[in-house]
């Protein structure tokens, strides 16, 4: 038998620490290991199978269309990039949306078009951007920048110019960072992913709000990992009671298929004018056909099913042994583990995989143990999988 392990490591870049497993196929909230194990999903590949693996009117609704047109050049239209666009501005209340195909491009595509329409209404200096501590943003050089560790910039200098980085949840610090003539936007994730599963506080939300309109800085939205019906509605940023300006997601969207979007509303829907940006493979038919059958069956039921779940979960570990701190909000959760010095959460992690649990770590230093299951995970499963996670904390 061939070794993927093998091949993998010998051809591909050395960028991802793997575990030591290859998934062969799926069923909505079970991998299968070419182990011969079956796996319960906690993870979702990043919380991007939104409705688990291989769903299958996810999968009828991709294959039509791959029958139909798989591509085409943004010359001309197509039907399901026109619909899902229209669906996601009807639910949001966004005016208009550009398409990517990840997460960072949709953060570029954000931060290009506020910079623009800063320049066109505040003037050329008007462009820096505010964002948060502990942020991830993506990977390519502007959402890069924008991204508030030094982690992820470790040997990547001179990053883009004008960025800076406020405290999360220090209002005081964003006041002092931000002022009317140079800073053109503010970019936040209202519960940060990649960053610990830190959750905003209201009263931080509500400065926000008024420091932007005060100071006419506009406000982006990271929804990439919180939006798309993952923390209990469709999007995080309804919770704070925010209104930003522009809105970008992707992983969920797509149900396992590479999309994009930044949307924006009736103040920065015309930021972007024709030739001023673009994407050969942004909004792909078949990946926006996949992504029209998530939403269309995202709705309040589905949506307080994530919340019951999300219950189960909290209630399972907030006081179980070897739990520190359980925190997160909807199907995107983190756990603290208590006596890090004896059992870190990379070694929970790991004896969860042994046991059957696919999760992963979140923090700045992988201090924390993350799940983001697919939203459609059974309960019986669930319940499988919180035993399991249950005994890793405590022994
Ligand atoms: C994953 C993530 C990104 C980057 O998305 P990619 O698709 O990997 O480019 C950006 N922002 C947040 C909040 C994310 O979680």
């Amino acid at each position: 038998m061939i070794d993927i392990k093998e091949l993998d490591q010998q051809y591909i870049t050395g960028t991802y620490n793997r575990f030591p497993i290859t998934i062969t196929w799926g069923s909505n909230d079970i991998a299968y290991g070419d182990d011969g194990k079956e796996y319960i999903d906690m993870e979702s590949g990043y919380g991007t199978n939104s409705f688990g693996f291989c769903d299958p009117d996810w999968t009828a609704a991709v294959e039509e269309q791959l029958h139909k047109v798989q591509h085409t050049s943004n010359l001309y239209y197509t039907e399901p990039c026109a619909h899902l666009a229209e669906i996601l501005c009807k639910r949001t209340g966004m005016a208009n949306v550009f398409f990517a195909n990840s997460g960072g491009e949709a953060n570029e595509c954000a931060l290009k078009a506020a910079r623009r329409y800063q320049h066109l209404h505040k003037g050329p200096d008007c462009f820096e951007i505010v964002s948060m501590q502990n942020s991830f943003h993506g990977r390519s050089y502007g959402a890069l920048s924008a991204t508030g560790n030094p982690h992820y910039h470790e040997g990547f200098e001179p990053l883009v110019p004008g960025f800076h980085y406020a405290e999360f949840n220090n209002l005081e610090n964003v006041d002092s960072l931000t002022s009317k003539e140079h800073t053109a936007a503010i970019i936040l994730e209202c519960v940060q992913g990649e960053g610990g599963i830190n959750v905003m506080t209201k009263e931080f939300a509500e400065g926000i709000l008024k420091i932007c309109k005060e100071k006419d800085i506009l406000l982006i939205c990271d929804e990439v990992q919180a939006g798309n019906g993952r923390t209990g509605t469709f999007y995080s940023y309804e919770q704070f009671g925010l209104h930003p300006d522009i809105v970008t997601t992707a992983k969920g969207l797509g149900g396992g298929l590479p999309i994009g979007v930044c949307m924006f509303n009736e103040k920065t829907q015309n930021a972007l004018a024709p030739g001023t940006h673009g994407t050969t493979f942004g909004g792909n038919p078949v990946a926006c056909a996949g992504a029209i059958s998530i939403l269309e069956r995202m709705d309040e039921d589905f949506l307080a099913e994530v919340q019951a779940k999300s219950s189960l979960v909290m209630e399972a570990l907030a006081d179980a042994p070897g739990v520190a701190k359980v925190e997160g909000l909807g199907l995107m959760i983190a756990i603290t583990p208590a006596n890090p010095e004896k059992k870190k959460a990379s070694d929970i992690v790991n004896q969860c995989l042994k046991k059957g649990v696919l999760c992963i770590t979140a923090g700045p230093n992988g201090e924390k143990v993350r799940l983001l299951p697919p939203l459609t995970i059974t309960v019986e499963h669930l319940k499988t999988a919180l035993a399991v996670l249950q005994e890793a904390f405590a022994n």
